[in-house]
C-alpha cells in the first residue's frame, strides 16, 4: 500500500466504523435476538459470506490504478452513463489511470437493458478488454456486471438469471468488477445481483456470488454534487436496504448488525446531506449507509422491493426506485408489524423514537420533511398499473425473505392504500 492510501478505511471481512453503533448494541442486540420468535425458529443452516475488498474515505479514488493492477486488468472496460460522464467525474477517474488503455462505454440507460449489455460487450471486445470498471448509480454497476458476465458466458442473457434457475450457471470466469459509486444508496457496489430489462419485456434479476464486484472504491468526494432530490431518494433506498435486510427471517446475525448500523447512519444523516449536499460529514455517513445496506443484502430483502421492482418495471410512468420505496416502506411497515417478533423495538431504539412511537408513522414524517412524495399518485401511478404491478409483484425474488408474504388481494389492498 502506498503512503497516499495509508488513510483509507480498509476494509475487508471485519466493519471498521466509526461512532460505531454496532459495537455499543451488541450485547444488548444478541440478547435481544435471542428473545425473538424469529430467531426461536431457527430451522435453516446460516450462510454468510463478505467478499468484497472496500477502499472507503474521501480521495479513495486515488487508489484506482493500485487496484486495478492488483486484479491484473491491463485494458479495463470502464461503464458508465451520459450524466456522470457530464459531471465531469469520467474525467476525474480517467486521470487516475494514466498509460492504461481504457475504453469508455458511456451509454447505460436509466435502467440497465439487454440491449445495453449487447452493445456493451462488443466494446469489451473492440477494447480486447480483460476487466470492467463500474461507475455511477445502480444502472451503470448493474450494467457492468451484466457485461463481465455477458462477456464471459456463452447463453443469452436470460439463461442466467434467478428466476430460470441461473444462478449455479454463472462461474467464476465472470470478468472482474472495480465498482466506483457516485450516489450513496443502491449498495449494488458490494452486492450479489443485477436487474436488467430484457428484450422481451421483462425485468430479472441476476444473482451470484461471482458478480459481486472484487473491489469497491466508495469516495464520498464524487457524492458533493448529487442534488438535493437524487441525494434524498438514493438515501432512502440505502435506509429501506437496510431496514429489509433487518426484517428478513433468514439467519445471519453479522448482516443484522450491519443493516442496524447502516440504518442509525442513514436515519440521523440523510436530511443534512439532502438540506447540504456539501455537508462532508452527512455525505461520508450517507455513502456508508448504503455500503452497509448492500453487505446485507445476502439476507434479502422484501415486499417493499417487491412491489417497487413491479412499478419500477412500468415502461410509462418511469417511476424512481428510491421514491417507489419511500412510499410503500409506511404500508409494509404497518403490514409486517406482527410477523417480526420485537424487531421494531430495536428499530425504534436505533432511530432514537419513544418506545410506543409508530414507526411507520415516523417514517412517513421522515420522508415527508425530504421533501420526497408519499403517495403513488403524486409520482404519476394510476388505477389502471395496479393489476399489472400486482402480478409483477407476485413474481418478485425479494418475497422469498420477506417477513409475512403477501398475496394477490393483499398487494392489490396495499397498492390501492399507497395510491
Ligand atoms: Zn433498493
Amino acid at each position: 500500500m502506498q503512503s497516499s492510501d495509508v488513510k483509507h478505511r480498509m476494509i475487508d471481512g471485519v466493519v471498521a466504523v466509526r461512532n460505531s453503533f454496532a459495537w455499543r448494541e451488541a450485547n444488548r442486540h444478541y440478547r435481544d435476538s435471542n428473545d425473538n420468535s424469529q430467531a426461536r425458529q431457527r430451522k435453516s443452516m446460516a450462510t454468510i459470506g463478505y467478499l468484497t475488498t472496500t477502499l472507503f474515505d474521501f480521495g479513495a479514488i486515488k487508489s484506482l490504478k493500485n487496484e486495478v493492477d492488483a486484479l491484473g486488468i491491463r485494458r479495463p472496460l470502464l461503464v458508465t452513463d451520459p450524466g456522470v460522464e457530464a459531471a465531469g467525474i469520467v474525467a476525474k477517474v480517467l486521470a487516475q489511470l494514466d498509460g492504461v488503455a481504457v475504453t469508455v462505454f458511456a451509454k447505460t440507460p436509466a435502467n440497465p437493458t439487454e440491449e445495453a449489455v449487447i452493445e456493451g460487450v462488443a466494446s469489451y471486445r473492440r477494447g480486447n478488454c480483460d476487466g470492467v470498471i463500474a461507475l455511477g448509480g445502480g444502472s451503470p454497476i448493474d450494467l457492468a456486471k451484466g457485461v463481465a458476465l455477458a462477456a464471459t458466458h456463452a447463453e443469452p442473457l436470460e439463461t442466467y438469471a434467478a428466476i430460470r434457475n441461473g444462478v449455479g450457471k454463472i462461474t467464476a470466469s465472470v470478468a472482474p468488477v472495480i465498482a466506483i459509486p457516485t450516489t450513496a444508496g443502491t449498495g449494488s457496489e458490494v452486492g450479489r445481483g443485477a436487474l436488467i430489462n430484457l428484450s422481451n419485456g421483462s425485468k430479472l434479476a441476476l444473482i451470484s456470488p461471482h458478480l459481486i464486484p472484487k473491489r469497491a472504491i466508495c469516495d464520498p468526494e464524487l457524492t458533493l454534487g448529487l442534488p438535493p432530490v437524487l441525494t434524498a431518494a438514493t438515501g432512502v433506498d440505502a435506509l429501506t436496504h437496510c431496514i429489509e435486510t433487518y426484517l428478513s427471517p433468514l439467519v445471519n446475525p453479522p448482516a443484522e448488525a450491519i443493516a442496524l448500523d447502516g440504518a442509525y447512519r442513514a436515519w440521523h444523516f440523510i436530511k443534512r446531506a439532502t438540506e447540504n449536499g456539501s455537508d462532508r460529514e452527512a455525505r461520508w455517513e450517507m455513502m456508508m449507509a448504503a455500503l452497509e445496506g448492500g453487505m446485507t443484502f445476502q439476507k434479502g430483502l422484501g415486499a417493499v422491493h417487491s412491489l417497487s421492482h413491479a412499478a419500477g418495471a412500468l415502461r410509462q410512468p418511469t417511476l424512481h426506485h428510491g421514491m417507489l420505496n419511500g412510499v410503500f416502506l409506511p404500508h409494509i411497515l404497518r403490514f409486517n408489524a406482527d410477523s417480526v417478533g420485537k424487531k421494531y423495538d430495536k428499530l425504534r431504539e436505533v432511530f432514537g423514537l419513544d418506545a410506543k412511537a409508530d414507526l411507520a408513522a415516523a417514517v412517513s414524517d421522515l420522508i415527508k420533511s425530504l421533501g420526497l412524495p408519499l403517495t403513488l399518485g403524486q409520482m404519476g401511478f394510476e388505477e389502471k398499473h395496479i393489476a399489472e404491478t400486482v402480478k409483477r409483484a407476485l413474481a418478485d425474488h425479494s418475497n422469498a425473505t420477506t417477513p409475512r408474504k403477501a398475496s394477490a388481494e393483499e398487494f392489490e389492498a396495499l397498492l390501492r392504500a399507497a395510491l
